[in-house]
């Protein structure tokens, strides 16, 4: 399971996105991307991409790497072995229809590492990947203002980590604008993270 980057990774973190894409959240972090020059990793959800097709398609093309965060999003810790295996199929296949790629990553819901989610992974040979750093702007934090949640999430962000945020929360794109020049004067690479997963 990976929670961080390999220790070799010098000054990289990497940005990474849950329960997309959203058809007006994703496009605007896209556009932050671009502008920084960073390169994340979106883990989409199959029932989302397939309603947002051309979303998917732009993440990809923008250089972005796609992981898969299941088709139903199930955040049930009971939810069964077999379930969950035809949830991940569910969600490679609508991947691949769409970008011609099949995820090699996949983060489960919440986090969640379950007989079921572990052993679906085994299945499809996806590297469970988790995170070091979260954003919590949905849970705990989610009355906090951007600017308070990025300057949290300054103080903890340090080379190696690996950053959760969410591309369907209104926030996102703000706290972006906040943290990424910030990181950026440091020297962080936030380019090339997704070489040390
Ligand atoms: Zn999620």
């Amino acid at each position: 399971m990976i929670q961080k980057l390999k220790k070799n990774c010098l000054n990289s973190v990497l940005f990474t996105f849950d329960d997309g894409p959203d058809e007006t959240i994703t496009p605007l972090i896209l556009e932050r991307l671009e502008t920084y020059g960073v390169r994340a990793v979106f883990f989409i959800v199959g029932r989302r991409a397939a309603k947002h097709p051309q979303l998917l398609r732009q993440i990809n093309s923008n250089g972005h790497t796609i992981g898969n965060h299941t088709f139903d999003h199930p955040n049930d810790k009971s939810y069964p072995y077999h379930k969950y295996k035809r949830d991940l199929i569910n969600c490679q296949k609508t991947i691949y229809k769409i970008t011609g790629t099949r995820p090699v990553f996949f983060r489960p819901p919440r986090g969640l590492i379950t007989f079921a989610s572990l052993l679906a992974a085994q299945h499809l040979a996806l590297k469970i990947t988790r995170w070091s750093v979260f954003g919590h702007e949905w849970d705990y934090a989610k009355n906090d203002d951007a600017q308070t949640i990025g300057e949290r999430l300054l103080r903890l962000i340090s080379p190696g980590d690996i950053v959760c945020l969410h591309d369907d929360n209104a926030k996102v794109p703000a706290i972006l604008d906040f943290i990424l020049p910030s990181l950026i004067s440091k020297n962080i690479d936030l380019f090339s993270g997704i070489k040390n997963l």
